[in-house]
């Protein structure tokens, strides 16, 4: 057929012959009917090995290719069966799609780009696909990237965390290089069997060098690592020693929140039980309410309104301001470090015990049983910025793989996000 490379070349079929290309006009759609080259026919579609023919499978099938323009593009070809000496009787493999898949390999490739780079709705509109479909396509990509990368290389640092998806049902355990702050494992499940699955990836000798564990103080963490690194410094993630702090403000404010908010006539007497010294209003409790995120936020980012917020709380309920300060102190052990953070969260630990909010005092206690790892944190200057910016991303992407009913799916797309493997886009180097 003249012009038959000119189409291979627009449909990104590579090592196979064009026969024919016709516009279907019933569904509007340019069929491109196409052989393997002679050297690429008879490969199983798992290891590409040579082997003898064995039937005719489902015969004629499709590939949807890049579109040509605003019209859809498919690739079709006989679709053949092999008997490898490994695998079975297979599906032939095809030079132009990956095994089982239902899209050329450059259509995948522009997908798994795209799930990377944009949201939901530009990736499924532009290339007029499911969000599903979406998931298997990051899926495969994902696993040919893991088939020539090694992701565990140099491993030295390391930090160990748990994310929730699915409205927190379901949790996924993560492993993050410090050192690159690149996501490098990651599996669905939190228990020590999960774990033992990284350790058994990276295997004994590179276990063994790992020098530094952080992780959220959890003991199924604890224990694996003493199994599987025992030499490795187990310490706590002042990411999540922080967060602790978060949530007791937070409980602390709902605390506050909810004494008002009961009372009837809508004020609360002075010196209550939440330490309110003036009577308030329910519009105070309003007030409090909307005051979360300049109590969760670091002071160097509030914004000029949130600035007057605390000074408000810290006029209208000292306890509020008391526990917001406790939190921002705990913050600093962790931005100073080193022997002045140990000295500071010593002190700390002094206050958080006399502060008489229950909240902190527990706090206390449980930063006092997390003590070596604490100052294992410390001593060795984990950043916390890099994990809690890792943090963030997948639980951004969680939200945003949602939809795809498969874990692995989304575990494919974080990788590929964050792993420090982009897919490229096809056609360009
Ligand atoms: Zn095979």
């Amino acid at each position: 057929m003249r012009g038959a490379s000119v189409w291979a070349g627009l449909l990104g079929v590579e090592k196979a012959l064009v026969d024919e290309v016709v516009l279907d006009p019933d569904e509007e759609v340019i069929v491109c009917s196409v052989r393997p080259r002679k050297g690429e026919r008879n490969r199983c579609g798992v290891c590409r090995r040579r082997c003898p023919g064995y039937d005719g499978g489902e015969g004629v099938r499709r590939w949807r290719a890049l579109d040509l323009g605003t019209v859809r593009a498919v690739v079709e070809a006989e679709s053949p069966r092999v008997r490898c000496r490994d695998h079975g009787v297979v599906v032939a493999a095809v030079p132009w799609a990956r095994h089982g898949a239902g899209h050329t390999r450059y259509f995948d490739d522009t997908v798994a780009w795209l799930a990377v780079a944009c949201s939901k709705t530009t990736v499924t509109q532009l290339m007029r696909i499911g969000w599903r479909t979406v998931g298997g396509i990051v899926k495969r990509v994902c696993a040919d990237v893991d088939a020539v990368t090694d992701r565990f290389a140099g491993l030295r640092r390391i930090g160990i965390d748990e994310i929730s998806y699915k409205k927190g049902h379901k949790y996924l355990t993560v492993v993050v290089d410090h050192d690159t702050g690149t996501l490098v494992w990651a599996a669905p499940g939190r228990d020590r069997a999960t774990l033992t699955g990284f350790f058994d990836a990276l295997g004994a000798e590179r276990s063994q060098a790992l020098t530094h564990v952080s992780g959220d103080g959890a003991e199924w963490i604890g224990h694996v690592v003493a199994k599987h690194a025992p030499q490795a410094v187990l310490c706590a993630d002042p990411f999540h020693v922080v967060a602790w702090a978060t949530q007791c403000l937070d409980d602390v404010r709902r605390e506050v929140w909810n004494q008002i908010r009961r009372q009837p006539g809508g004020t609360v007497p002075g010196g209550s039980r939440v330490g309110l010294r003036y009577q308030m209003s329910r519009g105070d409790a309003k007030t409090i309410q909307r005051s979360r995120w300049a109590l969760w936020k670091n002071p160097e980012d509030l914004t000029a309104n949130q600035v007057d917020k605390l000074a408000w709380i810290a006029k209208t309920s000292p306890r509020l301001h008391r526990a917001y300060l406790l939190k921002e102190g705990l913050r600093h052990v962790f931005k100073i470090k080193g022997e002045q953070g140990k000295t500071a969260l010593h002190c700390w630990l002094g206050w958080a015990q006399r502060c008489r909010i229950p909240a902190f005092v527990a706090l206390g206690r449980k930063i006092k049983r997390h003590l070596p790892a604490i100052h294992a944190a410390l001593d060795h200057g984990l950043s916390n910025g890099l994990i809690e910016s890792v943090n963030t991303k997948i639980r951004l992407i969680t939200r945003i793989a949602f939809g795809f009913k498969d874990p692995n799916a989304l575990i494919a797309l974080a990788m590929l996000t964050l792993g420090g493997y982009r897919p490229p886009l096809p056609g360009r180097n």
